[in-house]
């Protein structure tokens, strides 16, 4: 009998200390892609329905590797796992990446910027075992590696959110050019796409955040970009585009 995981944690919550609003990776992605979606998912808060067995895959490995930073043995549960499930995780642990030693798994942050908390959780924080450095891992199972993995949103964010954070997590004597985020795929073979940070990045980053949480916070209108960007988007048949780029 094949069985899934329970998902990984819940997001973190966010106890606020004052009046700030809370934006997650998703928002500023949509942001950037298509402003009136934004305004349908985020301001109108039209939540359409996704199917969960979408997810399965993913969210197993996030558990399995749970489990796995815990010093926890994992092969008892695979027997009653789906059969990519197995394969995906014997695939992932004959690499080196979840043996480096762990510093947080499920690592949920709250990023002050400007007047918003960025909110998020991320997949490993470990450490090189040859040279010492950081990786911040965001495990890829079942969606691609983003197009231009230097720029995306959630390279940004997660890496600006644990430079920010090296004294809560007891590692105060790094800088940031100690750091790289790393996204690891998971597919036939395993692949490591590394962002090597440094001060320069860490400062344009947090630039690139600011001025977007900026935007978002002042925005009162939210037009239809020039084309579609998203051809999966379920929003297709009101939101005008149609009439604009038929
Ligand atoms: S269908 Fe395309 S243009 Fe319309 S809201 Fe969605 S992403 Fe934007």
């Amino acid at each position: 009998m094949s069985a899934s995981l329970p998902p990984c944690s819940s997001p973190p919550s966010v106890s606020l200390q004052d009046e700030r609003s809370v934006l997650s990776v998703n928002q500023l992605k949509t942001w950037q892609k298509c402003r009136k979606k934004y305004l349908y998912d985020y301001v109108h808060q039209l939540h359409w329905p996704t199917d969960p067995s979408n997810f399965r895959l993913g969210r197993d490995i996030h558990k399995l590797l749970d489990y796995q930073s815990r010093g926890l043995d994992c092969r008892v549960l695979l027997q009653d796992l789906e059969s990519d499930t197995k394969s995906c995780w014997e695939t992932l642990m004959a690499s080196p990446f979840p043996h480096f030693p762990v510093i947080a798994n499920e690592w949920g942050f709250q990023l002050p910027v400007s007047s918003a908390y960025l909110i998020g959780r991320i997949d490993r924080i470990a450490r090189h075992p040859d040279t010492g450095e950081i990786w911040i891992i965001d495990w890829k199972t079942g969606t691609g590696v983003p197009k231009f993995p230097e720029s995306d949103w959630q390279t940004m964010v997660y890496s600006a959110a644990v430079i920010a954070a090296y004294q809560d997590l007891e590692l105060p004597d790094l800088s940031p050019k100690d750091a790289c985020f790393a996204y690891v795929e998971v597919k036939e073979t395993v692949r490591d796409i590394v962002i090597p940070l440094d001060t320069r990045v860490y400062e344009h980053f947090i630039h690139q955040i600011e001025t977007t949480v900026s935007e978002i916070q002042s925005a009162s209108e939210y037009p239809l970009p020039e084309s579609c960007p998203d051809h999966y988007c379920p929003y297709e048949s009101i939101c005008g585009i149609r009439v604009k780029s038929p």
